[in-house]
């Protein structure tokens, strides 16, 4: 049965471009999602499951980014780009003249303040919707978000999940008579007087479901936004050996400031005039590391944060960007403390055990503390009870990347959601890849 619908992929990859997506079909990929969840093997199969849902079209016009400094088109505006607070998670909306677009939508906890949000600014419909990746954090209120807006295009990486935040997100778009358009690199789309060209992913396999964000700049006048969504350093390097231009005015940075992303060559290569990070408050992560705000610091690039300044807005007149807040501090978690992180998943009644504890620490995690944690209370949520971890029958852990390296001797790979990881005897977060 996992080689049938092996083939079956694979023969829908294949042709993805000429096949659109009925309802018949999207209904079977649901169903065939669904399944794979429950026999585990598909979804859990390297580079099998990073293709299937797909979307389908890759092609919007091409336009050449021009983005040196010397080629712009003159502007007579404004562009805004909102980093919304959604907590531990990303929104970014980016307006220019009557087009908005939408980056990401925060967790499913955070429908009501990304669309009142939206409201607030007279916004009743989104030229795109962005989801950068699969992840709770990014496409959580996404259903919620295209069923509340009309909503012209929904661009998605190549990628695919078996959570619920998921398959709502698919049947939103669905609903809407929409699909998920895969982007390709390079490609380029106009958003008002404003360039948005694809920089990410390059690949089409990876390890770890961060690095299939789809990464944008967006470029208006002389000044320029790359919003990165959770991209890493593999993600990173990528763009940087393919010589994309990454210079950018202002840096979304990846990951919510995770030690993993915005490595330094990266950092050189975008050099930005300034950073903003979008980042919950008490965050059991850990983020924003030490080791990002000090290669920040170095650089003497101010960094706007949510967890510090709430919602930030930068305003661009095409010529210079200025932003509704003073920029935050440089203080982050230091990754060797087992301190910070670990406290506050225990202190506030937070829902993801993942704490940035050092290797003889793990466990020591808050369990009872978590599983009595009701969802509802979690916002502004820092997790996600639903989201799929991996465990083998006998290991005490369980992971976020099925692919983690701990789990490559084994035959077996189950799954099932980090709630029921929590109350199960594979609680131990793997510190390899749960951080
Ligand atoms: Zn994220
Ligand atoms: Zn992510």
């Amino acid at each position: 049965m996992k080689e049938t619908i092996k083939m079956m992929l694979r023969t829908v990859l294949g042709f993805r471009t000429s096949i659109k997506w009925n309802k018949a079909s999207m209904a079977a990929c649901i169903s065939v999602f669904v399944i794979m969840g429950a026999v585990t093997g598909c979804a859990s199969t390297k580079g099998n499951d990073k293709a299937t849902i797909a979307p389908v079209e890759t092609k919007d016009t091409k336009v050449k980014d021009n983005t040196s400094k010397d080629t712009k088109v003159p502007v007579n505006g404004e562009l805004k780009v909102h980093f919304i607070d959604v907590g531990q998670a990303d929104s970014i909306l980016v307006q220019q003249g009557s087009s908005a677009m939408l980056v990401d939508a925060g967790n499913n906890a955070d429908n009501q303040t990304v669309k009142n949000y939206l409201d607030k600014q007279g916004i009743s419909e989104l030229k795109y919707f962005v989801g950068t990746h699969k992840d709770e954090d990014h496409i959580g209120s996404a259903d919620y978000i295209i069923n509340s807006f009309k909503v012209g295009k929904v661009y998605f990486p190549k990628q695919t999940a078996t959570t619920k935040t998921f398959e709502d997100f698919v049947r939103a778009v669905k609903g809407k008579g929409l699909k998920l358009t895969v982007p390709s690199v390079e490609e380029s789309f106009k958003l008002g007087d404003a360039t948005v060209t694809v920089l990410a992913p390059n690949g089409s396999s990876y390890e770890d479901a961060n690095d299939y964000s789809i990464v944008l700049k967006v470029v208006y006048g002389n000044t320029s936004f790359l919003l990165t969504g959770d991209a890493e350093s593999i993600s990173e390097s990528e763009m940087v050996n393919k010589g994309l231009d990454l210079g950018s005015t202002v840096l979304k940075v990846g990951h919510h400031g995770s030690r993993s992303s915005t490595s330094q060559n990266f950092l050189n290569k975008v050099n930005p005039k300034y950073a903003v990070i979008s980042v919950g408050t008490g965050n059991s992560y850990g983020h924003p590391t030490q080791d990002v705000m000090n290669r920040l610091k170095a650089k003497n690039i101010p960094v706007y944060r949510t967890d510090e300044n709430g919602t930030v807005v930068a305003t661009s007149d095409g010529n210079q960007v200025k932003f509704s807040t003073n920029p935050g501090s440089y203080k982050g978690i230091a990754s060797n403390s087992s301190g910070n992180a670990k406290n506050s998943t225990s202190t506030k009644t937070q829902v993801v055990p993942a704490p940035v504890t050092p290797k003889t620490n793990v466990t020591t995690k808050p369990k009872t503390n978590v599983t009595t944690t009701p969802k509802s209370t979690a916002k502004p949520s820092t997790g996600n009870k639903s989201k799929v971890v991996y465990y083998t029958p006998k290991g005490k852990s369980y992971h976020y990347d099925k692919n983690c390296k701990t789990l490559s001797r084994s035959k077996t790979i189950l799954q099932f959601t980090l709630g029921e990881a929590i109350n199960s005897t594979h609680s131990d977060p793997c510190d390899v890849c749960t951080y």
